[in-house]
C-alpha cells in the first residue's frame, strides 16, 4: 500500500462515504424539496469512475466504505458496483462495505448485497405509522420499507435503524420504535436534524428535537448505560440494559467529534468534502476524467484535498437563525 492518508491534524483517513446518486424515490421533507431538480447524468461519476475512485482510496488506507445518496439502490446497475467492490473485501484491504438506504428497494436487492459481502445496512425509518410515513417521505410507503427490512434480515444482514429526531412528529413514538427494533434485534440511531439546503416551506428550527432530550426520555423507561465506542464520526452510543440494544445519538451540530474525525465524503459528481459542516471541497472528477489511465494524478488530487481537511466545523443554532447553514442538500453530499 502507498503511504496512508493523514491529515494536517494527524488524523488518519480510514472511512469514506460515497454518494452514488443525487436521485431518490422519496422526497423526505427534511432532505429534499418536492420539486427537486437533479443533476444531468453526465455530471455524475460513472460506475467505472466510482470504482476507480473507491479503489484508489482503499489503496490509500480506507478500511470502511459506506455507499449512500440520494437513494443508492435506485442507481441503475448499482449491484455491478457492489459486486466489484467485494474484491477489496476478499483481499482484506477493505474491512467493511456498507450502505445507508431508505429500504424501498431492499426486497429486490438484499440477497445480492449479502452475496457481495455486505454484512450490515443502515435503514432510515422515522415512524411506524403509515400516514405519518407518507407525510414525512412524501412519496414513500411504509409497507414497502417494512418488506425491505424483512428481506434484509432474511438475507442475514445486520440492520440498524436510523431515525431523524423531529419535534412534534416522532417524539410520541420513541418507546414504540425502540420496542419494535428490540423485538427484531436491531440497534437504532437518532439523528438531530441538520440545516441543509433550501427546504421550501419546512421550518427546520421548529423541527429540531435534541438527541440529548431523546436520551433523557429513553432514561425514563430504560436503564441507559454509556458505552465508550467511538467510530470517528459524530455518533455517541449507549446500551439499554433491559433490551440489550445499542442506541446511537448523532449530533452533527456539535463539535465534540471533530478531533477524532476519520472520514471524508465524495459526492455523486466526484467532489470531495473534507468536513460535513463546511464548504471546503475539491474536485476529484477532473483528475479522474483527464487521466483515464493514470491513477497517480487522482492519488495526488486526493492527497492535496486531505491536506486541506479543516480542524472542525461551524454550525451554530444559538440565535434561532441558521448561522453556518450549509446550502447543499444532504442527498448531494451523501448523509
Ligand atoms: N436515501 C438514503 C436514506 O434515506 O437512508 C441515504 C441517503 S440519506 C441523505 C442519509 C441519512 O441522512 C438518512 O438517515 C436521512 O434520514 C438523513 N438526513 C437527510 N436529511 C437530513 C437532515 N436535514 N438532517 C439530518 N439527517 C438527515
Ligand atoms: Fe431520499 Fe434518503 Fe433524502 Fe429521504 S433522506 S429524500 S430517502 S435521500
Amino acid at each position: 500500500m502507498n503511504a496512508p492518508l493523514i491529515d494536517p491534524f494527524a488524523r488518519a483517513i480510514t472511512y469514506l462515504r460515497v454518494s452514488v446518486t443525487d436521485r431518490c424515490d422519496f422526497r423526505c421533507t427534511y432532505c429534499m424539496a418536492e420539486n427537486m431538480s437533479f443533476l444531468p447524468k453526465k455530471e455524475l461519476l460513472t460506475l467505472e469512475e466510482l470504482d476507480r475512485m473507491c479503489s484508489t482510496f482503499v489503496g490509500l488506507g480506507v478500511r470502511k466504505l459506506r455507499i449512500t445518496g440520494g437513494e443508492p439502490l435506485v442507481r441503475r446497475d448499482i449491484m455491478t458496483f457492489f459486486r466489484s467492490m467485494s474484491r477489496h473485501l476478499d483481499s482484506g484491504a477493505l474491512e467493511e462495505l456498507t450502505l445507508t438506504t431508505n429500504g424501498s428497494q431492499l426486497a429486490r436487492f438484499a440477497g445480492d448485497l449479502a452475496d457481495a459481502g455486505v454484512r450490515r445496512v443502515n435503514i432510515s425509518l422515522d415512524t411506524l405509522d403509515e400516514d405519518k410515513f407518507a407525510r414525512v417521505t412524501r412519496w414513500g410507503r411504509l409497507p414497502q420499507v417494512l418488506k425491505g427490512i424483512d428481506a434484509a434480515q432474511a438475507a442475514g444482514l445486520r440492520v440498524k435503524i436510523n431515525a431523524v429526531a423531529l419535534k412534534g412528529f416522532n417524539e410520541d413514538e420513541l418507546q414504540r420504535l425502540t420496542e419494535w427494533c428490540a423485538e427484531r434485534d436491531m440497534d437504532m440511531t437518532w439523528i438531530e436534524v441538520m440545516p441543509m439546503g433550501d427546504m421550501g416551506e419546512t421550518d427546520r428550527i421548529g423541527q429540531f428535537w435534541s438527541v440529548e432530550d431523546v436520551r433523557a426520555q429513553l432514561a425514563q423507561h430504560y436503564t441507559v448505560t454509556d458505552i465508550p465506542e467511538r467510530t470517528g464520526g459524530p455518533a455517541r452510543y449507549v446500551k439499554l440494559e433491559e433490551t440489550g440494544q445499542k442506541i446511537g445519538f448523532i449530533t452533527p451540530l456539535s463539535h465534540n467529534f471533530c478531533e477524532s474525525c476519520n472520514r471524508v465524503r465524495i459526492t455523486c459528481t466526484g467532489e470531495i468534502y473534507m468536513c460535513l459542516g463546511q464548504e471546503d471541497r475539491a474536485d476529484l472528477r477532473a483528475a479522474l476524467r483527464n487521466h483515464p489511465e493514470d491513477d497517480a494524478a487522482l492519488e495526488q488530487a486526493i492527497r492535496a484535498a486531505i491536506a486541506l481537511k479543516p480542524k472542525g466545523h461551524d454550525f451554530d443554532y444559538s440565535r434561532q437563525t441558521v448561522a453556518g447553514q450549509v446550502s447543499r442538500h444532504m442527498s448531494h453530499t451523501g448523509g
